[in-house]
């Protein structure tokens, strides 16, 4: 392990100098295997010269990772102790000159309104409970933002990164999709955790399109595929029903769309689901 990241050791001896009990609360398991940081890195292209939001950055395992890249980054961290602490480690961990690329801001990723920097990318080992609501979050408030990688629990990134048809398709891959491209990046050992979760995790990386509409569309097609999926075995006409006054309605609606008002949400991609928001009176 080369000098400056975290190992077992160090994020035992931070732990307890904090005196962090790690929560589940605040989904806290914390990487403690460098070659798992290189590789988010990596898989991140993470460059020097650029900014990097991170979500959680937790003792810092990731953080120094990123800093170690040349990167600035911009750490978003809810827990008081940790955000206090991270640029006293950065120091220790590679010195005055990386402490100065970092800017910690201690708050909830969930009530982030703007970031400073305009980071183009996020990278993060994501707090389990949150990610979806985090990552649709930023990729609607931080608009700078040209990628991500994000290391999530392996059934929330693989319904993240689906596409139609899939059993796991649901509401996050249509609202992800709207975004841009998302594809699982590999999987990821329990055991570069403390504690050790019991999940499995996964990568899951982004690449932002072109945009597929102004943000008046976009709340309602959000609007639609809510609707679209709280009961997933139901038809769209009847699901939709409430949204267009009528299953009639949304028959009508969903056939100029170009879908079948039998069919169901799972079988539209995010262009149809597009089509029918149009719809809306
Ligand atoms: N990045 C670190 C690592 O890889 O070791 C820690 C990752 S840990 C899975 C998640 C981190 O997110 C924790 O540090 C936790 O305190 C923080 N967190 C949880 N909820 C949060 C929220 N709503 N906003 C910001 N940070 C949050």
């Amino acid at each position: 392990m080369a000098a400056g990241l975290l190992g077992p050791a160090e994020v035992r001896d931070l732990a307890e100098l904090l005196d962090v009990t790690p929560t589940k609360k605040l989904g806290q398991n914390f990487v403690h295997d460098a070659n798992t940081v290189r590789r988010i890195v990596r898989v991140g292209e993470v460059a020097a010269g650029e900014t990097v939001v991170e979500v959680g950055p937790g003792l810092g395992s990731l953080t120094l990772g990123l800093l170690e890249a040349e990167a600035s980054v911009v750490a978003v961290e809810i827990d008081g102790r940790l955000a206090a602490q991270l640029p006293a480690t950065v120091t220790t961990q590679l010195g005055a000159d990386a402490a100065a690329r970092l800017t910690v801001i201690h708050q909830d990723a969930l009530t982030v309104e703007t970031l400073p920097g305009e980071p183009s990318r996020l990278v993060a080992n994501l707090p389990y409970n949150v990610s979806v609501p985090v990552l649709l979050h930023f990729l609607e408030k931080v608009p700078s933002l040209r990628s991500a990688v994000v290391m999530v629990q392996a059934e929330v990134g693989e319904r993240i990164a689906a596409g139609p048809g899939s059993k796991v398709y649901g509401a996050p891959s249509v609202k992800a999709a709207w975004y841009g491209r998302w594809r699982t990046a590999g999987q990821v050992s329990r055991q570069v955790f403390w504690p050790v979760p019991n999940v499995d995790s996964i990568l899951v990386a982004f690449e932002k399109g072109e945009p597929l509409g102004d943000e008046a569309l976009r709340r309602r097609m959000f609007t639609v595929v809510d609707a679209a999926f709280q009961q997933r075995r139901k038809m769209l006409r009847q699901s939709l029903s409430g949204l267009f006054g009528g299953s009639a309605e949304a028959s009508a609606a969903l056939e100029a769309a170009g879908a079948a008002p039998t069919a169901r949400g799972e079988e539209l991609d995010v262009h149809a689901f597009i089509r029918v928001a149009r719809q809306l009176p």
